[in-house]
């Protein structure tokens, strides 16, 4: 333990770099041409320390990286699978308004960095150390890196569920909960887009020949709402409201956004037939629901839990406290849960403000981030 920490703490301004140079290639979703040169140049390092690669490339989108090291297993036998993604919600050039820089407090800040460019460094970090000291691992290990997670992970998820049938285990390296706290459970995800069409009409000479489809939608909006149930952690939130063309027209259209989240299976399937099932109030208006359930939830089993416990004591060895939560955000970690591997989330280096404008990481805790990751690849 103290040689890997030794190695670590010596190379910490080696990982900075790092960290700068994966925050300066901005890579916003769907900025095909950079989320391919970022996996290439994460697919150089990888391959130096000894990965076998495979580059998908996604018209639209980007790369999705899988860089497997056999550390001399059978290369059948379970793997740990390590996931993170190149993809940050920042639009290219914000660097330029918000540049990596480290405070005196020992912050440092950038677009991405948290969520999760620090992620995918100390990952490249432990293959290092593993690479360097010559540890021994007790499976082989894949690291996939995609491009799509902030997008919802359409393209990615074959390939996560692909992988995670192969493994023994998860870890993800979203950012913890600020305090470094690790993510043993996340709700599940749905979204729906819930059309309203009713029938134009001039507001002053026809109004009754009209439907209005923003009252419709208004109806739908209150049922909506009342599916709502706190204590059971179901909500459901109409996020946008778009509707109507000019004062004067009786609307002929009204289209709202719903975000849908919950903590099991039963609750999210009751919710999606709530949802499709919806009728239309006013007579002679219609609606048009699309949607569905995008991330299954990853709920705090008895295997993420007992995945949890050995990371916690590896955290106790290093010389820190590892705390676990459960959250309502999602991840690819949603994913590989549903087929029932144990996954650790929140694996990342701690800080705060993942899609805020203050988005920092602690620069002390990279070490130690990087030596329990270390541990976990060797130990699982
Ligand atoms: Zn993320």
């Amino acid at each position: 333990m103290s040689s890997l920490l030794g190695h670590l703490n010596a190379r910490q301004e080696s990982i900075l770099g790092l960290i700068q140079d994966l925050v300066e290639r901005e890579t916003t979703s769907r900025e095909e041409s950079r989320l391919n040169e970022i996996a290439r140049f994460v697919a150089r390092n990888l391959q130096i320390l000894g990965g076998e690669i495979e580059m998908t490339e996604q018209s639209g989108y980007g790369t999705h990286l899988r860089a497997h090291f056999d550390f001399n297993h059978n290369s059948d036998s379970p793997r740990v699978l390590i996931i993170g993604h190149f993809d940050t919600v920042w639009p290219v050039g914000t660097i330029e308004r918000l540049p990596f820089h480290i405070t005196p407090e020992g912050r440092a800040h950038g677009p991405g960095i948290f969520d999760m460019k620090s992620g995918i460094a100390i990952a490249l970090e432990a293959l290092r150390a593993i690479d360097i000291l010559g540890l021994k691992t007790r499976r082989p290990i894949t690291l996939l890196l995609t491009c799509d997670e902030e997008i919802g992970s359409r393209t990615s998820r074959p390939l996560i569920e692909e992988e995670a049938k192969k493994a023994a285990a998860a870890l993800v390296l979203e950012p913890p909960i600020t305090g470094g706290i690790v993510k043993t459970g996340r709700k599940g995800i749905g979204a729906f887009t819930i059309r309203a069409i009713g029938l134009a009409a001039h507001s002053g000479l026809d109004p009754d020949k009209g439907v209005n489809a923003i009252v419709e939608l208004a109806y739908q909006t209150q049922r909506l709402v009342a599916l709502n149930d706190y204590v059971q952690g179901i909500t459901v939130n109409v996020g946008t409201f778009n509707g109507g063309t000019a004062l004067n027209v009786v609307p002929a259209e009204a289209t709202a956004n719903v975000d849908v989240r919950f903590w099991t299976t039963e609750d999210g399937d009751r919710i999606v037939r709530a949802i499709r099932n919806l009728t239309p109030v006013l007579p002679e208006s219609q609606l048009e629901i699309t949607g569905g359930i995008n991330r299954p939830p990853m709920p705090r089993s008895e295997k993420n839990i007992a995945l949890y416990e050995q990371a916690r004591s590896l955290a106790a060895e290093i010389g820190f406290e590892l705390k676990d939560q459960i959250v309502g955000g999602g991840s690819d970690g949603n994913f590989t849960a549903a087929l029932g591997v144990p996954t650790l989330d929140g694996l990342g280096v701690d800080g705060a403000g993942a899609h805020a404008e203050h988005e920092h990481i602690i620069v002390s805790d990279i070490t130690r981030r990087a030596a329990l990751l270390t541990r976990l690849m060797q130990t699982v």
